[in-house]
């Protein structure tokens, strides 16, 4: 008889990124995915970093509202420990920025496991860079989304979100680097906007 090749249940698993400035869609995208995952019947876990204060810790919140249950973590440790308690056939992580390019290889991990990851997250800083680990995430992807938010001003496609009118800024020297990790960063319409290529004016 034959020997047929049968993929084991805990055969590589996959990994699939979300990606895109501030104001794109990437929270709702990532909970419809989410939510059509859990009707299938697929064993889901949903990690959030404790650091987004939009949203009480048990719930990744999108800019208009709508939540689901999330596990809040406050490290990539934490996160490690969270997603090995279990074999997990779907592991979500929302806002992946905010836990630094030290995450890429505890996903890697959990894809080479046997889970679909799906890493969801701000790709490119205030200043217009790029911000890690997003750009590693959609080099060696499975699938990559990449979103665009709605420029403010002329209503293109916006790549970019830039800072406005933060009070507090007096010296130069104050500001905040493009790439820190604070809950700021994902606050809302009060201290950022989408800016298409044109509009777009990062700080000096
Ligand atoms: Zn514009």
């Amino acid at each position: 008889m034959p020997m047929i090749p049968v993929a084991s249940p805990r055969s590589a698993g996959r990994l699939d990124v979300i990606a895109g400035p501030m104001f794109s869609g990437k929270s709702e995208e990532l909970m419809r995915r989410v939510r059509r995952a859990k009707i299938a019947g697929v064993k889901v876990l949903v990690l959030s970093h404790s650091l987004d204060t939009r949203s009480d810790l048990s719930a990744i919140t999108s800019h208009d509202g709508i939540n689901i249950p999330a596990v809040p973590v406050g490290d990539v440790e934490s996160l490690a420990e969270v997603a090995r308690a279990d074999d997990f056939d779907l592991v979500a992580i929302d806002e992946a920025q905010f836990f630094g390019p030290d995450l890429v290889p505890t996903v890697f991990e959990l894809v080479e496991r046997g889970a679909t990851v799906i890493v969801e997250g701000l790709c490119v800083t205030f200043d217009g860079g790029p911000f890690e680990p997003m750009p590693t995430f959609m080099a060696v992807a499975e699938d990559v989304l990449k979103l665009t938010a709605v420029c403010t001003i002329c209503g293109r496609d916006a790549v970019f979100h830039q800072r406005v009118g933060t009070p507090g800024f007096i010296a130069e020297d104050s500001e905040p680097r493009a790439t820190d990790i604070d809950a700021s960063h994902i606050g809302g319409l009060e201290s950022y906007v989408a800016r298409c290529r044109e509009h777009f004016a990062p700080p000096r």
